[in-house]
């Protein structure tokens, strides 16, 4: 029989469309049936599980499992012997100390003998442990946001992504313990066929994520602009030229980041240029 990989995401819940949405960038067709337990890709060695993202780290330890796709958060509550392969960039968050608006915080020695509930024991455990503060940690499954409006606990410490949970529910965030972001795990005694396939696995991922990172730019310039249009423009290399039909003419082509995408359009504009066309590249392979 074929070696699979087997990798573990979450059945539903906030990295569960980002998980799926990877795998399909990556060019990997699952079967359907996502409302199964697991499934297996068409075109690519693969078998998925759909679980509850607490339970992955445990899977991926036990080899149940030979990846799986988390929170970092989750990891390092769960202190599994698992190793990370990737960030995946998506799934970002962090985890932060909230208390009531009108409390007056200053300081995390406010927290010193006050009740704080959380769905994450240890990580707080730790970070009180480091900050020297002494207090009592109520460990509950969820909705940990309305704790202290029924006088549960004093403060919270809970995953904020936007913050407008915490605004909605009368609190305000005053420290971050950790920041988080969705990761690809593996399990420590991989077999070297399911080590070949996550190389390969691992190799697209990261093509795919070069690309959503970087556009591609063409545009057309008369040659005597073509030297100050070019020192605009990075390129992988450097830009590529080449001749247009109507003579005195080039197109210009380039690959930029992002991230320096909206300043380098500024400065093309402030040289002249009007006719830019922007195109999103699918992969890139370097
Ligand atoms: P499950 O049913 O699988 O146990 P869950 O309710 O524990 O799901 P979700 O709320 O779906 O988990 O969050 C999954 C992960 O998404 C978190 O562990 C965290 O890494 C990430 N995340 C990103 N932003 C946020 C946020 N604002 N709040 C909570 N989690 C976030
Ligand atoms: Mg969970």
């Amino acid at each position: 029989m074929e070696t699979r990989l087997k990798l573990a995401i979450q059945k539903s819940g906030r990295l569960h469309d980002d998980s799926l949405n990877l795998l399909k960038d990556c060019g990997i067709d699952l079967k359907n049936g996502i409302n199964k337990l697991k499934t297996e890709a068409d075109n690519f060695p693969l078998e998925v599980f759909f679980l509850r993202d607490d339970d992955i780290p445990q899977y991926v330890e036990d080899s149940v499992a030979d990846i799986g796709i988390v929170g970092e958060n989750v990891i390092y509550e769960k202190n599994k012997k698992v190793t990370v392969s990737e960030k995946l960039g998506f799934g970002k968050c962090r985890l932060s100390v909230a208390v009531g608006r009108n409390e007056p915080y200053s300081g995390c020695q406010f927290l010193a003998n006050k009740k704080i509930a959380t769905t994450y024991p240890v990580l707080v455990a730790k970070y009180l442990k480091e900050q020297k503060v002494d207090a009592e940690i109520h460990e509950i499954s969820g909705s940990v946001e309305i704790a202290p409006g029924i006088g549960l606990a004093d403060a919270i410490v809970d995953l904020v992504s936007s913050g407008s949970t915490l605004f909605m529910n009368g609190l305000k965030e005053v420290e971050t313990i950790m920041h988080s972001e969705a990761v690809l795990i593996r399990q420590s005694k991989l077999g070297l066929a399911q080590q070949q396939i996550l190389e390969k696995l691992l190799f697209r991922i990261r093509s795919v994520r070069k690309a959503r990172h970087t556009k591609y730019i063409l545009l057309n310039a008369p040659n005597g602009k073509l030297q100050e249009i070019i020192s605009l423009l990075p390129g992988m290399k450097s830009p590529t030229v080449l001749p247009l039909a109507e003579p005195g003419w080039s197109s210009v082509h380039s690959v930029v980041n992002e991230n320096d995408f909206w300043e380098i359009i500024e400065k093309l504009k402030e040289a002249g240029e009007q006719g830019i066309l922007v195109v999103p590249i699918e992969k890139m392979i370097l």
